[in-house]
């Protein structure tokens, strides 16, 4: 069952009444399932067991520091985009060995604040990339452990702009050149070269370019070995897509046989870093029906919640849910209308001619599988406060953070000394 359902005709998370957080916290909010980040954990972690694997929770999804204490209890490393995640990883209790630095563009001050902390790996994306990490090593007198990233050129199918793993994105090392940088890297004093990383995009719902990506990387492995050139690690990326409406993704089952048969056989450390699929369908956001506009050729309804508290419908034209709160009669008549926010922008808009029962001035509304690349995206445009967090285990449930106040944002400019 999941852990947002119908119950006596309100919903749920877990055993809370969504409408009893509303009343609580106020509207707009997201709120987190304990149980459901659990379960998706753990299934992601079974998938991987007896392949000598290991996750790194990519805090980009969701950073609230109550979602990686939860996933840090249950065993999970981190794998972080920048230094302010590698921090909020340490202030959950992750420790520096258990942390994966990934990114394009790391700043040799962020390598020498991961090095002193003492990470696990860093993902390399580039030459350029790999001689500075050197000399910023070399100049602390420290090794720093490497993955390179390689690019495989595969399409991953998924939206442009989370597609990461073709050759004209920014990322990673061109396959091609990848011996002749695997070679510098382990002749380079400042660098432990371990392995290797791939990440081709997210939100994939097909296992092919998991797969054609996975099996470039075990011919590069064994190209390597062939040159005498050590490989211990390889890092598989991203997790695996979720359904957001009712696109069939991709199973647990394919996934683990795709890693078995292609690295899953050479003695390797695997790595795996998801996101989404450990947050995603944990949260949902909630939002209040200001208004229902009947407008010449459309009808619109104006909810509390906006594209700067939850942009992937407008960054990504991505569908989520729109769940009423009290559950709709199974007779109740289903209109088509937009679901928009009260910003000033056409693209401030969650949902286009989505059939949905009766909404009226007041009426509660979630949208779901929210809980990843949501509260962490959000910002203050329009001068409205970043919205609470929540998260709820069985019958309980708590701020995790609070609404932002209308001081903290404006309290952060000042004026210059000439007015
Ligand atoms: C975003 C990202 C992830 C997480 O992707 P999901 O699809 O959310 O699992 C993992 N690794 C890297 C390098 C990323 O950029």
């Amino acid at each position: 069952m999941s852990q947002f359902h119908y119950q006596d005709g309100e919903l749920h998370a877990e055993s809370v009444k969504l409408a009893d957080i509303a009343a609580s916290v106020g509207t707009p909010f997201y709120c987190y399932s304990t149980a459901k980040l659990t379960q998706n954990y753990q299934n992601f972690s079974d998938a991987l067991g007896g392949l000598n694997a290991r996750l790194y929770y990519s805090l980009k999804a969701n950073s609230n520091q109550a979602v990686i204490k939860t996933l840090a209890g249950l065993g999970a490393g981190a794998d972080v985009v920048s230094v302010g995640e590698m921090y909020r990883a340490l202030k959950a209790g992750i420790s520096a060995g258990d942390i994966v630095f990934a990114g394009v563009g790391k700043t040799r001050d962020e390598m020498a604040e991961a090095l002193k902390a003492g990470i696990y790996q860093f993902n390399v994306e580039s030459v350029g990339e790999l001689r500075a990490l050197n000399e910023v090593a070399v100049s602390l007198g420290k090794r720093a452990p490497v993955a390179l990233r390689i690019n495989p050129d595969v399409d991953a199918k998924t939206h442009a702009k989370i597609s990461t793993g073709k050759s004209e994105n920014k990322f990673g090392i061109d396959i091609d050149h990848a011996p002749e940088i695997y070679a510098e890297a382990a002749r380079l004093p400042g660098i432990d070269v371990r392995g290797l990383a791939c990440h081709i995009g997210s939100q994939l719902i097909d296992i092919a370019p998991f797969r054609h990506a996975f099996q470039k990387l075990a011919d590069l492995v064994k190209a390597l070995r062939g040159r005498g050139l050590a490989v211990e690690r390889v890092d598989l990326g991203g997790g695996v897509g979720i359904t957001y409406r009712e696109e069939q993704t991709i199973s647990f089952a394919d996934y683990t046989t795709a890693v078995a048969e292609t690295v899953g056989n050479l003695g390797l450390k695997l790595e795996a870093e998801p996101g989404r699929a450990i947050v995603g369908n944990a949260g949902v956001l909630v939002a209040r029906v200001i208004n229902v506009k009947e407008g010449v050729s459309r009808n619109f309804v104006i909810v509390d919640a906006a594209m700067n508290d939850l942009i992937r419908p407008t960054l990504y034209e991505a569908y989520h849910q729109i769940l009423p709160l009290r559950q709709p009669a199974d007779e109740a008549a289903v209109t088509r209308v937009d679901v928009v926010g009260p910003i000033c922008e056409t693209g401030d808009q969650f949902a286009e001619q989505r059939p949905l029962p009766p909404l009226a001035t007041g009426d509660l509304i979630a949208f779901g599988e929210a809980g990843a690349y949501g509260a962490v995206m959000s910002s203050t445009y329009n001068t409205r406060p970043l919205v609470p967090e929540v998260m709820v285990k069985g019958d309980r449930f708590e701020v995790v953070r609070p609404r932002q106040t209308y001081d903290a944002i404006i309290g952060q400019d000042i004026l210059p000394s000439w007015l």
